[in-house]
């Protein structure tokens, strides 16, 4: 009998895990809490305002049309849009998902529980942000929310806008931005020229075929005449109830600002990120182990330390949508049955190990430096859902003397907010890593988060009715 096989996650990862179960002979369920698929990458303009030409701004977008005219063509393939699965459990028969499906606060809205043969997670990544003074400023806002406006709205996110933070995601975002009518005064990637030459010059072949992405967005930034300036990082925003202008100032390799080297520019917005943190969420609550690095261990055949559960994509590791792509055909291809010798998968197999060594590249060029606590202030908002602040937080680990998460969540409120830490967790722990090296053993982590939702308590009574549904 063929497999049964949860894809959680419509993104290019759990898009391509999907597409190769049905393919390898199993039945398939692919669920995403967004109205519908594409994940971060492939966005869609609202119903209500459908444009007729939807792949503008997108790469790639033939890829995606491929991918979801195979599933939704396939009878063995059911797709489950506004679905959010908020736990998992395991149990001796596998894993257990339980989820709402529907609008959300619909009258339609009905819980769902899973219970598959085997499961891929493929729940990718939100971008991350360090905070600086004033970044809680309304203008404020993340490089991947400009990103999401531009993509599924056409709408640019200010009109003098500068993009900073690290990485090579603030590219497609300054496209996007000058694409729907912003001026974009500079881009401001906080690692230095050396760093990024290092990335480039080293054996370019090895770029995995993004060269000319990369001269892509080059030559839009020629055109449009936007500077782009490495070693430099936004050290605060101003404004009264709005963002009317950001400092920035040069930074060390390790992201320290070196005093007297401020510059002010007027803006009226400006799109800020620092790379991207996995959501982990149902891995960790399925018990899957981590990396050192804090992403989900995989073997070769992309299963994790839980026998039958899979993952792929970003929570990985983060290696773009290409990356992304051929772990989940892998996944998928072994989640259903397959093996990574198979003759049919090998193309993913090559695809992820170029892609692999592109992803370390990244990491190296643009991950983040431990100097950037240094253009924190006092009075800094740490966690914005509870407005804990820089100075409340190291006056707490010098009274109390410890750095563990547990005690200063307890006693600041930092990461207890709505959010629940997606937002200030790593920076949060980041920080308390910073302030002392006696982090005790079995602290607790920002990943842990065994109700991944927001989730109604009728909801959760209405599992115990005998009608709700369970499906094989
Ligand atoms: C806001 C944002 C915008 C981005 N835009 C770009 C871009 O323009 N260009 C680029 O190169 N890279 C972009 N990226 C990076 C991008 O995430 C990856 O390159 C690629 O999309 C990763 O694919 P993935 O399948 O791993 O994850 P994703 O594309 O993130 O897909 C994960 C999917 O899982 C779903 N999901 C998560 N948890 C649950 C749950 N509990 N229940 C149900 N569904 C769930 C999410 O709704 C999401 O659709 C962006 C990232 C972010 C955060």
């Amino acid at each position: 009998m063929s497999r049964n096989v949860v894809v959680v996650g419509g993104g290019p990862a759990g898009l391509a895990a999907a597409k190769s179960a049905v393919d390898a002979g199993a039945r398939v369920t692919i669920i995403d809490s967004s109205d519908q698929l594409g994940g971060q990458f492939w966005r869609h303009l609202p119903p209500e305002r459908a444009g007729a030409d939807e792949a503008r701004l997108h790469h790639d977008w033939q890829t995606y049309q491929r991918l979801h005219r195979r599933l939704t063509a396939s009878p063995h393939c059911e797709i489950r849009t506004r679905t959010q699965i908020w736990a998992i459990e395991t149990t001796p028969d596998g894993v257990l998902l339980t989820g709402v499906q529907g609008a959300p606060d619909a009258r339609t809205e009905a819980p769902i529980q899973l219970h598959p043969d085997a499961l891929v997670l493929a729940t990718g990544a939100h971008d991350r942000t360090l905070p600086f003074p004033g970044w809680t400023l309304p203008g404020v806002y993340t490089a991947g929310a400009a990103q999401a406006f531009a993509k599924a709205e056409r709408v640019a996110l200010g009109r003098r806008v500068l993009v900073a933070g690290a990485g090579p995601f603030l590219l497609p975002v300054t496209e996007s931005l000058v694409k729907t009518g912003a001026k974009v005064v500079a881009v401001l990637e906080a690692n230095r020229p050396r760093n990024l030459a290092r990335w480039l010059a080293t054996a370019p072949w090895k770029l995995a075929g993004k060269a000319g992405e990369l001269t892509h967005y080059v030559g839009t930034h020629l055109r449009h005449r936007v500077p782009y300036r490495p070693g430099r990082a936004v050290v605060a925003a101003h404004g009264d109830d709005r963002v009317e202008a950001v400092t920035v100032a040069r930074v060390d390799a390790n992201w320290k600002p070196i005093p007297g080297t401020e510059k002010r520019y007027a803006v009226d917005a400006v799109c800020v990120s620092h790379g991207f943190t996995p959501r982990l969420e149902l891995a960790v609550a399925a018990g899957c182990r981590l990396t050192a690095d804090r992403f989900v261990r995989v073997d070769d055949a992309q299963q994790t330390t839980v026998r039958g559960v899979y993952a792929a994509g970003e929570i990985t590791g983060i290696g773009g949508k290409d990356a992304a792509l051929a772990e989940g055909a892998i996944a998928g291809h072994c989640a259903a049955g397959g093996d990574t010798t198979d003759a049919v998968i090998q193309p993913a197999v090559r695809r992820r190990r170029t892609m692999g060594a592109f992803s370390r590249r990244l990491d190296a060029a643009h991950g983040i430096r431990p100097g950037w606590t240094g253009w924190l202030t006092d009075d800094t908002i740490l966690c914005r859902c509870e407005e804990s602040r820089v100075g409340t937080v190291r006056r707490t680990v010098a009274a109390t003397g410890s750095v563990s998460l547990r005690s200063t969540k307890l006693t600041t409120r930092v990461g207890l907010g709505i959010c629940q830490a997606r937002i200030c967790g790593r920076n949060v722990e980041d920080y308390l890593g910073q302030l002392g090296d006696r982090v005790p053993a079995g602290d607790a982590s920002s990943d842990h988060r065994p109700i991944v939702s927001p989730v109604r308590l009728g909801d959760i009574a209405r599992l115990a009715d005998p009608d709700t549904p369970t499906t094989p």
